[in-house]
């Protein structure tokens, strides 16, 4: 708002310096240009003059009398005051000289025109221009634009995104096409009497490609579109967002047909329930102001509204009712194929050795956005780089996979032999307890390379197939498998280390899941004892039941990891031999392979005695 008062300044200054040039103007080259040789004298000179027959021409003014000398030759001109003099003319006549009236010193007509008109326009013109300009560039930024929305408006080619960016998400990718399709030909859907949903909201977890759907939607669309973000509308002062609102619908509706897109539609669109802190006005008017919009305009004008969201849960149910966000198109996280489809889509651009396992990659990250399959691409040929490869291969993505899912691996971080041994010990022992059950999935590595993200080492398991829905057996063995890291390390070295904390949270996660969600459970039956809050950002349950029955879940928590614990320590127990076999080969190799862990498991059993001798030092504490 100070900017308003800062053009003054520069408007009085400029007014200043056409005065001042004027002024000069005036004083100086006015009287250059009519100056001559003119010498003052006074009036008793010239009547003395004039007596003595001196004087050759004389004019006579209002206010004074020029003469000139008689001299015939470079006749000096005089100029005297008039005086009150009754006989002027009989002594003019007398002399015998010329005289008149006239003063003819006066300049030429045309330039006296252009110098007292044209020319102080014309500079007025031109300051006028200039500190316009000036204004306009300096209030165009902020004063003037005050609450006007800053949507972009994207054309086809701007985001470069079409439809064969996106991969997966074939359904998405139907419903958007469908409202593009009607952008384009409405009269095949108005023939026919079907309306067009005046909005569709993209739900989905982070990462999954809705905003890129979105920039998709705009490189098809030969129409508009209007992008911005739901956070844009949220400002210092209470009604500047709705006002953001109203001026995007305008800007919209002239453009119609278009697209609008918002992003992140939750951070205005939050439900409006009176929280004890007292809502947040501007918030509340924002969201009022969208439904009105929404509600506003018609929808055969051809406005279309996408919106995007990861809370889709916390939304206003104002905004989901027909009429307003009627469509839900889910963006889920992609299965196998569509995993694979992405990283092919983002090895485009990236030089691949030929011979690349793609579906290998996709079954070894499920459970991975296209963000992060989109990292995993990066991070490969990152690694090929630093391998100094020109392409990337096939062990640079696995490696990627790796640096996505523990991080980098730490080469200089020192751990001492021993620390060593019981890593070994305790992937092994998870590998083991894997492999001898008969719902898990099957070992796929197993590593001891530290990693940053704090894992000593890990053991990795991939499924062949597709997990959609898991069985009670199959979660039961994933606890079973948890625990192996643990039962191993009491089994070898009779006491227990730290290293097992992460195991223990995730098979305590699945085991209170089985018996609050999944209603698996002899006690509990189907009772739901959990709710979710959020199912697209890290499903953080809370608990719904009396401290009575929390107390009775806890126990039936316990009850499962203890019998799966027990599970797991007997199947080692009955495997010794290979355990001690397979840890000295993983503890050499730091690395194994599924296959070679199979190898190794399936063969006949080494002599005895030479298995004894590979004991390590620690295991006569045997239970
Ligand atoms: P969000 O759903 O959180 O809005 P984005 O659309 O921003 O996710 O996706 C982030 C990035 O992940 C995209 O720029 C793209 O590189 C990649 N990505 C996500 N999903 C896909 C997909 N289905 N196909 C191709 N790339 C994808
Ligand atoms: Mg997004
Ligand atoms: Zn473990």
């Amino acid at each position: 708002m100070n900017d308003v008062k800062n053009p003054k300044k520069p408007l009085i200054y400029y007014y200043l310096i056409v005065l001042v040039v004027i002024m000069l103007l005036n004083a100086t080259l006015v009287p250059m240009l009519s100056q001559r040789n003119i010498q003052q004298v006074d009036y008793s000179t010239f009547l003395t003059m004039l007596s003595e027959g001196q004087i050759g021409e004389v004019q006579v003014d209002e206010t004074q009398i020029a003469f000139t000398s008689s001299e015939e030759k470079n006749p000096m001109i005089y100029v005297t005051g008039r005086m009150e003099d009754a006989q002027l003319v009989d002594r003019l006549t007398d002399a015998g000289v010329s005289f008149g009236q006239v003063v003819p010193q006066e300049m030429s007509p045309l330039l006296n025109f252009l110098l007292s008109w044209v020319l102080p326009l014309g500079l007025f013109w031109l300051v006028g221009s200039l500190l316009f300009r000036q204004m306009s560039k300096r209030m165009g930024g902020n004063t003037m634009s005050f609450g006007k929305s800053n949507a972009k408006v994207y054309v086809a080619a701007q985001t470069g995104k079409t439809f064969n960016d996106v991969a997966g998400q074939d359904e998405a990718k139907e419903a958007l096409t469908e409202i593009v399709d009607f952008l384009h030909q409405p009269e095949k859907y108005k023939e026919i009497g079907a309306k067009l949903p005046k909005g569709a909201l993209l739900v989905g977890p982070p990462g999954t490609g809705k905003t890129l759907l979105a920039q998709a939607v705009a490189g098809e669309a030969k129409v508009p579109f209007f992008s911005i973000s739901g956070s844009e509308f949220v400002e210092m002062f209470v009604g500047m967002g709705a006002a953001r609102v109203r001026d995007l619908f305008k800007q919209a509706g002239e453009k119609a047909p278009c697209i609008v897109f918002i992003d992140e539609i939750d951070a205005i669109g939050k439900k409006r329930d009176g929280s004890p802190m007292g809502g947040n006005d501007e918030r509340e008017q924002t969201l009022n102001q969208l439904l009105t919009e929404m509600d506003g305009f018609d929808g055969s004008k051809g406005v279309v509204i996408l919106a995007a969201t990861n809370r889709p849960e916390s939304l206003d149910k104002a905004l989901l009712r027909p009429g307003r966000f009627d469509r839900r198109v889910p963006v889920e996280l992609p299965d196998l194929q569509g995993r694979e489809a992405i990283l092919r889509v983002h090895a485009r651009n990236v030089k691949m050795s030929r011979d690349i396992n793609f579906t290998a990659i996709a079954r070894a990250t499920s459970g991975a956005s296209g963000a992060e399959l989109a990292n995993i691409i990066n991070e490969g040929a990152l690694a090929a780089v630093k391998a100094g490869r020109s392409t990337v291969e096939q062990q640079d993505l696995e490696e990627a996979v790796e640096t996505v899912i523990a991080g980098y691996q730490r080469k200089n971080a020192v751990i001492s032999m021993k620390d060593k041994l019981t890593v070994s010990y305790h992937e092994v022992g998870h590998a083991l307890v894997a492999a001898k059950l008969k719902h898990s999935a099957p070992v796929h590595k197993i590593t001891i390379v530290p990693r940053t993200s704090g894992a000593l080492g890990y053991t990795m398991q991939v499924d062949e197939q597709e997990q959609v829905l898991m069985t009670r057996e199959q979660i039961m063995d994933k606890i079973t498998t948890l625990t192996g890291g643990r039962a191993a390390e009491e089994l070898i070295f009779g006491s227990v280390t730290s290293g097992a904390s992460n195991d223990i949270e995730q098979a305590t996660k699945l085991a209170r899941a089985m018996i609050t969600r999944l209603g698996m459970s002899e006690t509990f039956d189907m009772t739901a004892l959990e709710t979710v809050g959020n199912p697209y950002l890290g499903a953080d349950a809370s608990l719904m039941c009396s401290a009575d029955t929390a107390a009775r879940v806890d126990q039936e928590v316990v009850a499962i990891i203890r019998q799966a614990h027990g599970q797991a320590r007997q199947i080692l127990e009955d495997n010794k031999q290979k355990l001690h076999e397979l840890a000295k080969y993983l503890l050499e190799k730091e690395t194994i392979t599924g296959e070679e862990f199979t190898v190794i498991l399936n063969r006949l059993p080494q002599l005895p005695q030479t298995g004894e001798d590979e004991k390590p030092e620690e295991t006569s504490t045997d239970k």
